[in-house]
């Protein structure tokens, strides 16, 4: 959900590369111009392989959602991403297990969905800790991606995502399906901006929409997306095979 979003920026991973202080937490990151962000971190950004358009889900799993999400990604022979909530996983640990079953890739979206501008640094490492816990437990598989609630990625974000192994991920194109808007125009919403090797940010759950049952614009866009992933003559997977299947964090 992304209705709340701050004015800030939302990446600093260049900051952190560079070593930035810690002291820094609280500033807010430094690029959020989609332009930049590709140019300088571009698997940060949700840009891989040139072929192909990585498609990612978040906020679940989700009881209705998740299982209809699968459903329609399984008529379309697609693999996906979805980051999932830690505080969903609890409560829904068979539908996290379920993706998982159906060869999709169990990635982190946090513990609870809160903005980590309003979170301390330990408070953002504890909750990444307790999430990849979770995730593991449930699927069976421990995660490799994360991307922070809101997408508002702070230093203290990318640290504690370092420090739990996880290698952040974001988006280069979204169908604002949390508002519910119909499937037409979910996907005219990424025509707009996906380009060939880009990622898709979508939702299987409605835990942090506006709208309840956002979802089934959601699934009712995908055969449409079907459509113009072929016009971009790309192939629709998730982020392991998105960047060839190694975490950005882990490659030298
Ligand atoms: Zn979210």
């Amino acid at each position: 959900m992304w209705g709340r979003v701050p004015p800030v920026l939302d990446v600093a991973a260049s900051a952190a590369a560079a070593g930035a202080a810690l002291a820094a937490w609280t500033a807010p990151a430094l690029l959020r111009a989609r332009v930049l962000r590709a140019a300088l971190c571009p698997e940060l950004a949700g840009i891989g392989a040139a072929g192909s358009v990585a498609l990612t889900f978040d906020d679940g799993p989700d009881p209705e959602g998740t299982p209809a999400v699968l459903h329609t990604l399984g008529q379309l022979g697609w693999k996906a991403t979805f980051f999932m909530l830690g505080a969903q996983v609890e409560r829904y640990p068979e539908v996290a297990a379920a993706v998982v079953g159906a060869g999709h890739e169990a990635a982190v979206h946090g513990f609870s969905h809160r903005n980590h501008l309003a979170r301390g640094p330990a408070d953002v490492h504890r909750d990444l800790v307790r999430a990849v816990a979770v995730v593991t437990a449930a699927t069976g598989v421990r995660p490799s991606w994360f991307r922070p609630p809101y997408g508002v990625l702070t230093l203290g974000s990318l640290i504690a995502a370092c420090r739990a192994g996880l290698a952040p991920v974001l988006w280069t194109a979204w169908g604002r399906d949390w508002e519910a808007p119909s499937p037409a125009q979910v996907v005219h919403l990424l025509s707009n901006q996906l380009r060939p090797g880009g990622t898709v940010l979508l939702h299987d759950s409605d835990c942090a929409a506006r709208v309840a049952g956002s979802w089934r614009s959601t699934v009712q866009a995908l055969p449409r997306l079907a459509e113009l992933a072929d016009q971009l003559g790309c192939t629709v997977g998730p982020l392991r095979e998105h960047f060839a299947g190694r975490p950005a964090s882990s490659r030298s």
